[in-house]
């Protein structure tokens, strides 16, 4: 039998035809962007836009623009710390264990837009055996983030087992999934899944929103669900030019998500990677953003900034301009703009 969020996932708009019908546009110019990289619209975000060019339309209609040849295929560098196909390990205590090669919508500006929802991206059973071999073999690793494309796409019986196979090894400490069906597909936070993860305990979600109009209804109710499991949250958020770039919007979905007991975990500038460079803002804006929350938002809301520098070098969190010297003294600029005179040491 297949489970309502499953046939959700069926019932996806994958096809420029339907996508062009529904909204009157021509075909194609979009025909050979999805041919390059997938289309996959989930019933649920599809009915959350309202008109094209809004902040949903640009997370997940294909555009033209993606076809530049700029940017870095794998801006991360991460097929170079990869000891196996499925792990990708660049900080000594951490690895991303990659489960799944599908999402339940495609965002166009996806770090690895280079495979995600492409054939052959979904590890196989081998592979997976292979990380989950590499993971035990390596007593380094305390925290497992278990991503993807979206870990939490497979069935429950799949997850639980890698979930299980994990747990098991005694060095890990922590696991930590990374997963935006919150956001694209809520059906698939099921009382039965939230059960299974609690078995996992301390186990930590990070959701995906880039914007307030993602907080529906039903979100809020897949949220709770997990959150009264004990599962953690954390959300991760990506600067995107036209969608999110802008310190109002993203001061209303900060709060928003702290009251959804959602912590705000990182603001991510938006990596160099290849058919996404149109998305990409200045270091500026995502730094006047930071500035912005301090003086409008509790702390809890207000999650790090971070770059993840190009060729694996690892992520950084910017502040704003904070400090300055002056003689003996540092100079600490205050959130509304003050100069204050801090004595350093
Ligand atoms: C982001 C990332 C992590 C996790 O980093 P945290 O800052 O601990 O959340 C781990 N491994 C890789 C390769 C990453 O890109
Ligand atoms: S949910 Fe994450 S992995 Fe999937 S397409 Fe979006 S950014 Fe990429």
């Amino acid at each position: 039998m297949i489970e309502g969020w499953q046939q959700q996932l069926k019932d996806s708009l994958t096809r420029v035809e339907t996508l062009a019908e529904r909204f009157g546009l021509d075909p194609a110019p979009l025909a050979p962007v999805a041919e390059r990289y997938p289309l996959r619209i989930s019933p649920h975000i599809l009915q959350l836009i309202e008109t094209p060019g809004d902040p949903i339309w640009r997370q997940f209609v294909p555009d033209p623009l993606e076809l530049a040849e700029t940017g870095l295929v794998d801006p991360l560098n991460e097929e170079n710390l990869s000891p196996v196909s499925s792990v990708v390990h660049r900080y000594p205590d951490r690895a991303l264990f990659l489960v799944s090669g599908s999402c339940a919508s495609y965002c166009r500006f996806c770090t690895r837009k280079r495979k995600i929802g492409c054939d052959g991206s979904s590890p196989s059973f081998r592979e997976l055996r292979e990380g989950i071999d590499y993971i035990a073999a390596t007593p380094q690793i305390r925290d497992v983030l278990f991503s993807g494309g979206d870990p939490l796409l497979l069935p429950d019986s799949v997850l639980g087992d890698l979930l299980d196979r994990v747990h098991q090894i005694p060095h890990v400490e922590i696991i930590r999934i990374g997963s935006r069906v919150t956001s694209t597909l809520p059906q698939r936070i099921t009382p039965q899944l939230c059960r299974l993860l609690k078995c996992f305990a301390p186990l930590f979600l990070n959701t995906h929103f880039n914007h307030s109009r993602e907080l529906t209804t039903e979100v809020v109710a897949a949220c709770n669900l997990l959150a009264d499991h004990g599962i953690v949250l954390g959300n991760q958020t990506v600067l995107l030019k036209g969608v999110n770039d802008d310190p109002s919007v993203l001061q209303e979905l900060f709060f928003k998500l702290l009251k959804m007991r959602v912590r705000p975990y990182y603001l991510h500038q938006m990596d160099l990677v290849r058919g996404g460079e149109h998305f990409r803002t200045p270091l500026a804006t995502g730094l006047k953003v930071m500035a912005s929350l301090r003086g409008s938002v509790t702390g809890m809301a207000s999650p790090q900034f971070v770059v993840d520098l190009p060729g694996g070098k690892g992520k950084v969190p910017l502040l704003p301009e904070a400090l300055s010297q002056s003689g003996a003294s540092t100079r600490i600029i205050t959130s509304n703009g003050e100069i204050v005179d801090y004595p350093d040491m």
